[in-house]
C-alpha cells in the first residue's frame, strides 16, 4: 500500500516491521462534545486502521485525550463544575458517538491527567539537554535549539516566527519558543513539579505519551491537517531532541478538514455540525460513506444534502445485498472488482474509487437478477468489503422524516426567495423539500403541500 507521507510530501510504499504497525493519533480535548469534524478524522483513521488489518498488519493504535487545558477550566467554571467532571462527560459522549459511528475502538486511551510523571520525565530530559528552559515557575521548549524545527510543516523560521507573534508571553526567550509545563495561577488546577504547581502544556502529552505506550519510534502519526503547525512540528521537536533519534514517526498522515458553507446549512434541519444530532438524523453507514466517498487528504463540504443522498445510496447497497441468485447457474465472477477494489484503496486509501467499485458490484448484483444469473459471489463480495469501510448494511429503521414546522419553515424562507425574486434559491429549497419527500404546489391562494 502507498501512503502520502506528510513529513516527504509524496507517496511512499508501506512497509513495517515484523508487520505490526504502531499508530498514534491525536485525539480530543475534552471540553465539549465531539462534532462533525472529529467524526470525520475518526472515521478515516478507523478506516486506515481496517484495511491495514485486512492487508495483514497488526495494528497498535493508541488515541489521547486531551483532558487538562484551558479551554477546559474555562468550560468548568462557566459550568460550575470541576475540569475533571466536564472532561468524563465529553469523553462518555466521545464513545457514545463513536460507538455508534461504528469507529474501531484504539488500543489504549492515554489521558493527560494519567501521564503527569511521564511528561514530567521528558520534560526534565529536555532542560538536562538544554532544549528547554525553566521561566517564572513555567517551562519552554527553545526552538532555536533544534535544528530540524520546521521540517514537517515545511516552514522557515521568519514564518514560524510570523505565525507566534502574537502569542505573548514574557517568559519566553523568543516568540517562537512553546511551553511544556505551565504554571498554575490561583483557582488553576496544579500538578506538583520541579518546577513549582503546574499543568503540561498540549503538545508535550502527545510526546509523552508515544514514549510511554509505544515507544521511541512510531510507524504513523496521524491527525488533521490543522494539526501540522504548530502541534505536530513540536510533537517532533520535543520527541527527536529528548531521544536523540531522527525520525519519531514514520509516516505522517493528515486528513483535510470539514468546511463550512453557511449558504447551504439550513437552520431549519437543526445542526449536524453536532454528531448526536447527525445521528439522530442519518444512519452511521451515511455519515460513513458521505466522509470517505471524498478522499481523505481533500476538505470536505459540510452540505447536508450529500448527507440525505448518501443516505440514499447506502439503500441501493442495502438492497443489492438481498437480492435471490439463481443456483442452477455458474456464479459470475467477483475477482475482477476485488482486484479494483484493493487497487483502489492500496493508493493512498482511495476510498472514493472503492466505493464507486462497490456501486458497480451493486449494479452487476441487479443486472444478475434480471438475467436470473447467480450472483452470489458478487453479494458475498458487496457484504465484504462494504465491512472492510465499516458500513453495516443493516436495514435502515431511520426514514427521513422532516417535521411540519420545519416544512413550514422552508415554505416561508421559499416564497420569501421568491417575492425578492431570487429564483434559483427558491428553486433550490423546493427541491430540498422534494429531496425531503415533500411536494409543494403553488396556487393563487398560496402554498400547499404534501409528503410523497
Ligand atoms: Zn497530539
Ligand atoms: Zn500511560
Amino acid at each position: 500500500m502507498k501512503i502520502y507521507n506528510s513529513l516527504t510530501r509524496k507517496k511512499e510504499d508501506f512497509t513495517a516491521t515484523n508487520n505490526s504497525v504502531n499508530m498514534y493519533v491525536c485525539g480530543v480535548t475534552t471540553y465539549d462534545k465531539p462534532h462533525i469534524g472529529h467524526a470525520m478524522s475518526y472515521i478515516i483513521f478507523d478506516t486506515f486502521h481496517r484495511y491495514l488489518e485486512y492487508l495483514g498488519f497488526t495494528v497498535n493504535r493508541v488515541q489521547n485525550f486531551t483532558d487538562i487545558d484551558d479551554k477546559i477550566i474555562d468550560r468548568a467554571n462557566k459550568d460550575s463544575l470541576d475540569s475533571n467532571q466536564v472532561s468524563e462527560k465529553n469523553i462518555k459522549a466521545y464513545f457514545d458517538v463513536m460507538d455508534k459511528l461504528n469507529i474501531k475502538r484504539a488500543n489504549h486511551y492515554p489521558r493527560a491527567t494519567n501521564e503527569i510523571k511521564e511528561i514530567i520525565g521528558i520534560i526534565s530530559n529536555l532542560i538536562e539537554r538544554e532544549y528547554a528552559y525553566e521561566s517564572g515557575g513555567s517551562v519552554y521548549f527553545s526552538v532555536k535549539k533544534f535544528k530540524d524545527y520546521g521540517k514537517l510543516s515545511h516552514r522557515n523560521v521568519d514564518e514560524m516566527l510570523e505565525a507566534t507573534r502574537f502569542d505573548v508571553d514574557e517568559n519566553k526567550i523568543n516568540f517562537a519558543d512553546f511551553v511544556l509545563w505551565k504554571s498554575a495561577k490561583p483557582g488553576e488546577p496544579f500538578w506538583d513539579s520541579p518546577w513549582g504547581n503546574g499543568r503540561p502544556g498540549w503538545h508535550i502529552e502527545c510526546s509523552a505519551m508515544v514514549l510511554h505506550h509505544l515507544g521511541e519510534q512510531i510507524d504513523i502519526h496521524g491527525g488533521g491537517q490543522d494539526l501540522v503547525f504548530p502541534h505536530h512540528e513540536n510533537e517532533i521537536a520535543q520527541s527527536e531532541a529528548a531521544l536523540g533519534v531522527n525520525s519519531f514517526a514514520r509516516f505522517w498522515v493528515h486528513n483535510g478538514l470539514v468546511q463550512m458553507d453557511g449558504d447551504k446549512m439550513s437552520k431549519s434541519l437543526g445542526n449536524v455540525f453536532d454528531v448526536e444530532v447527525a445521528l439522530k438524523k442519518y444512519t452511521s453507514d451515511a455519515i460513513r460513506l458521505w466522509v470517505l466517498q471524498s478522499h481523505y487528504r481533500k476538505p470536505l463540504n459540510l452540505d447536508e444534502n450529500h448527507i440525505i443522498s448518501s443516505e440514499k445510496s447506502i439503500s441501493r447497497l442495502r438492497n443489492a445485498i438481498d437480492i435471490e441468485s439463481n443456483q442452477d447457474k455458474q456464479p459470475i465472477s467477483s475477482q475482477t472488482y476485488i482486484d479494483k477494489f484493493i487497487q483502489s484503496m492500496n493508493d493512498d486509501l482511495g476510498t472514493p474509487a472503492a466505493i464507486a467499485t462497490l456501486f458497480d458490484l451493486a449494479r452487476a448484483i441487479f443486472r444478475g437478477r434480471d438475467n436470473k444469473d447467480n450472483v452470489i459471489d458478487l453479494i458475498k463480495a458487496l457484504k465484504k468489503y462494504s465491512k472492510l469501510l465499516g458500513f453495516d448494511l443493516k436495514p435502515s429503521k431511520k426514514n427521513i422524516q422532516i417535521s411540519e414546522k420545519d416544512i413550514e419553515e422552508l415554505i416561508d424562507l421559499r416564497n420569501d426567495a421568491r417575492s425578492n425574486k431570487l429564483f434559483e434559491e427558491s428553486d433550490r429549497l423546493r427541491d430540498k423539500l422534494q429531496s425531503l419527500g415533500v411536494q409543494i404546489s403553488d396556487s393563487p391562494e398560496g402554498t400547499t403541500w404534501e409528503r410523497i
